[in-house]
């Protein structure tokens, strides 16, 4: 999670929402990411999608049953859902995602019972520090744009 953390870190230098993932298979890191919604100005850019893609590029194998995926963030209902079509086996977030979170702050996708994959979720690992990111993130941006309305 401290891996996802300097990744969230990272999207937040560039001006992203400031979310991180990594992806571990067998104690190994095969993908970090954050989002690159911004930079791509692509929507599905979020930092959970892109270690999908390049752990299943890694590994050659769209199924990713024995991999571990860390995200900063309470995933998204499109993040969600990618996970559970890639079979990942545990998934940890860390805040909460009071607008889109899929995992019971706006929809719950992950308690339900799912007919072909269950995933193993762990929730609130270092929450703090990964909600203080998103914070500091929005307030800047609303100190921006509340300078930009005074120019
Ligand atoms: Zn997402």
């Amino acid at each position: 999670m401290r891996l996802a953390i300097q990744e969230a870190e990272k999207a937040a230098a560039a001006g992203e929402v400031p979310v991180g993932a990594v992806l571990v298979y067998q104690d190994k890191v095969i993908a970090s990411a954050h989002n690159l919604v911004e930079r791509e100005r692509d929507a599905s850019l979020h930092a959970e999608m892109i270690c999908l893609k390049e752990g299943s590029r890694v590994l050659g194998n769209w199924r990713l049953l024995d991999a571990s995926l860390y995200c900063t963030l309470e995933p998204c209902a499109m993040c969600a859902g990618g996970m559970l079509l890639a079979r990942v086996g545990v998934l940890v977030w860390g805040a909460p995602d009071l607008r889109h979170g899929a995992h019971g702050s706006w929809v719950n996708l992950l308690d339900q019972p799912h007919p072909i994959h269950r995933m193993e979720v762990r929730t609130g690992i270092l929450k703090e520090e990964c909600a203080e990111l998103m914070r500091q993130f929005f307030r800047k941006r609303r100190e921006e744009n509340l300078s930009a309305e005074l120019i």
